[in-house]
C-alpha cells in the first residue's frame, strides 16, 4: 500500500533539512532510487542525500512523528528488492557519507562511513599493509553499508568469514533520532547482548548505520590458486573432503559441474581435456613457506585429477577469469535469468546438485548450479527465455522446488543475497512461528511504527 503524497509542510521540512543538491522530488532523477539490482520498481515521493549524521537524525526524527516510510539504499545491487521503496516513502541515499575515517595499524581497525565502497577500503588499507577480506563479488561497485546490513559474503568466507566477522562496532540511527552506539575498538567484548551483530544483516530495518568500525587482519605473505579438473563429481565432492581432511584451510574453494565446464566450453577456449566433467578453483594463502607445504599436501590429497593448473601471486587472475565467465557464458543458455544463492550443509552438496538437476529435467529447465562449495554455497541460476509464454511460470515452480529441496537438506534459502521482498514469501518456510514473533518483536523495539523499510526482510 502506498504511503500518502507528502504535505508542503512535509516538503518545506526536507527542504530545510536537506537544501539544494541533497535533496530531490523530481521523477527523472529519482528514476534511479526506485529500483535495485532485484529488479522491482516502485517510485519515492522524495529522495534524500545527507552528508551529515545530524541530517539523518532529523530526517528520522520527522519521518517517525509524521509516520512516513524512509527506505535507506547505497548502491541498489542488492538483488532481492532490499531497498525498493515500494510502499512510497521517502529513500535516504547513504552515498554522500563516503569517508574513510580513520586506518589504525596499532589496532586493526578501521573507521568508515557507510558509503565507501568495499574495493576503495580494501586498497586503502592494503597500502598499511593491512586486509580487509569480506569480497563479495560486486566490491567494486557496492558499499560497506550494504555489506553490513545484508552481510554480504564472498568467496573467502570458507577461511575469513562474512562481513559480520569484521565489524566491531557501529553507529546507528534509529527512527524517532536516537544513535546507538555498539561495540568499538576491541576486538573482544562480551558485555549485553551483542546488538552490532543484530544490526548487521538487517536489511535496513532496524536503523541507519552511519558509521562503522571495521576490523583488519595482517596481509598473507603469498597465495596459489589452482584448477583441478576430474572425471565426474564424485572425485571432485571427494576432493574437496580430502583437503580439509589433509588439515588444508583454502581461502576460496569454487565447484563447477558439468553443466557449468559445457557452457564455459561453448562461449570460448577452455584449457581441460573433453572428459573432465567437474572442476574445482582452490585458492591458498598464508606464508611463503607454509603455503609450499600446504601445496604438497594437497596434491597428494587430491585423487583421480584429470588436469591441474596452479599459478602464484598476479598470474593467479588467468584461473579466476574462467570463474568470472560463467556469468556472461550463461546467456547461452537464455536471454534471462533468475537467481538464488541456497546453503546446504557441505556433507550435503552432491546430493543437492544431483536435486537441482533432476527439477531441472522435470521442468525442461537450463539451471546452472555452482559455486562456494568450502561452505556449502549454491549459486542456482534459472536460466530462461521469458517470452516464451509459461516460461515464466516453469521457473517459479522449479524455484520452489529448489527451496523445499534445500530446506529438506538441513539447508537456508539464502547464503549471502538476504530476503528482501524476493524470498519474503518463502520465510515461514524456514523459520518457525516462535522465531519469527521474535524477529518481529526485535523490528518493534527498534521500529515501534514500521517506518524502516516496512514490508520487506522479516
Ligand atoms: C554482480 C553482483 C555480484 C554480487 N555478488 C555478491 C556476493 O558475492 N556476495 C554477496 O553477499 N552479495 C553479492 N551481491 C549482492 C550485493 O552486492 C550485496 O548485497 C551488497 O552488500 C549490497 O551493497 P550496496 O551498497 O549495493 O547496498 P544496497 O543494495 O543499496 O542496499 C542493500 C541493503 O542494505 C541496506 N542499507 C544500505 N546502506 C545502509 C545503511 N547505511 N544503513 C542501514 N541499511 C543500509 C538497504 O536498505 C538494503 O536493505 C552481488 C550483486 C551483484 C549485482
Amino acid at each position: 500500500m502506498n504511503h500518502k503524497a507528502l504535505t508542503k509542510t512535509h516538503l518545506k521540512l526536507l527542504t530545510d533539512i536537506f537544501p539544494g543538491q541533497s535533496m530531490t522530488v523530481q521523477p527523472a532523477e529519482m528514476l534511479i532510487y526506485g529500483t535495485d539490482a532485484g529488479k522491482r520498481f516502485s517510485m519515492p515521493q522524495a529522495v534524500v542525500r545527507p552528508e551529515r549524521t545530524e541530517q539523518v537524525q532529523e530526517l528520522m526524527r520527522m519521518a517517525q512523528q509524521e509516520r512516513i516510510p524512509v527506505v535507506t539504499r547505497a548502491r541498489g545491487t542488492n538483488v532481492v528488492s532490499a531497498c525498493v521503496p515500494h510502499q512510497g516513502g521517502i529513500v535516504l541515499s547513504c552515498l554522500q557519507m563516503n569517508k574513510i575515517l580513520s586506518i589504525n595499524s596499532d589496532d586493526f581497525t578501521a573507521h568508515v562511513q557507510p558509503g565507501v565502497v568495499t574495493h576503495d577500503l580494501q586498497q586503502e588499507v592494503l597500502k598499511k599493509g593491512l586486509l580487509y577480506p569480506p569480497d563479495p563479488a560486486s566490491k567494486k561497485f557496492c558499499t560497506i553499508g550494504g555489506n553490513i546490513a545484508t552481510n554480504a559474503g564472498g568467496m573467502s568466507a570458507v577461511k575469513y568469514g562474512v562481513t559480520k566477522d569484521y565489524v566491531l562496532g557501529l553507529e546507528a540511527v534509529l527512527p524517532g533520532g536516537e544513535i546507538i552506539k555498539t561495540g568499538g575498538r576491541l576486538h573482544k567484548n562480551v558485555v549485553g547482548y551483542d546488538l552490532t551483530k543484530l544490526l548487521t544483516g538487517s536489511e535496513g530495518s532496524l536503523g541507519v548505520i552511519v558509521k562503522a568500525c571495521l576490523k583488519l587482519l595482517p596481509v598473507p605473505e603469498a597465495s596459489a590458486s589452482i584448477l583441478v579438473c576430474f572425471e565426474n563429481e564424485a572425485h571432485a565432492l571427494q576432493g574437496v573432503m580430502a583437503v580439509f581432511r589433509a588439515g588444508i584451510l583454502p581461502c576460496a574453494m569454487e565447484f563447477m559441474p558439468k553443466e557449468v565446464m559445457q557452457c564455459l566450453s561453448e562461449y570460448g577456449p577452455v584449457p581441460w581435456p573433453e572428459k573432465a566433467a567437474a572442476c574445482l578453483i582452490i585458492r591458498l594463502d598464508g606464508s611463503a613457506a607454509c603455503l609450499e607445504q600446504e601445496i604438497t599436501k594437497l596434491r597428494s590429497a587430491l585423487q583421480d585429477v584429470l588436469y591441474f593448473d596452479m599459478a602464484m601471486g598476479e598470474d593467479e587472475e588467468h584461473i579466476w577469469e574462467i570463474r568470472r565467465l560463467i556469468n556472461p557464458a550463461s546467456f547461452k543458455l537464455g536471454p534471462d535469468k533468475v537467481s538464488d544463492d541456497v546453503v546446504v550443509p557441505r556433507g550435503e552438496i552432491l546430493r543437492a546438485i544431483k536435486g537441482i538437476r533432476t527439477i531441472g529435467k522435470k521442468f525442461g529447465l537450463k539451471i546452472l548450479a555452482f559455486g562456494h562449495i568450502g561452505d556449502g554455497n549454491i549459486h542456482v541460476n534459472f536460466m530462461h527465455d521469458k517470452s516464451i509464454e509459461g516460461e515464466q511460470q516453469k521457473v517459479s515452480s522449479a524455484r520452489e522446488e529448489v527451496l523445499r529441496l534445500v530446506l529438506s537438506l538441513e539447508g537456508s534459502i539464502s547464503g549471502e543475497h538476504g530476503v528482501g521482498l524476493s524470498k519474503k514469501a518463502y520465510l515461514s518456510w524456514q523459520l518457525r512461528d516462535k522465531e519469527l514473533q521474535i524477529m518481529r518483536d526485535i523490528k518493534k523495539v527498534f521500529d515501534p511504527y514500521n517506518i524502516l523499510n516496512p514490508g520487506t526482510g522479516v
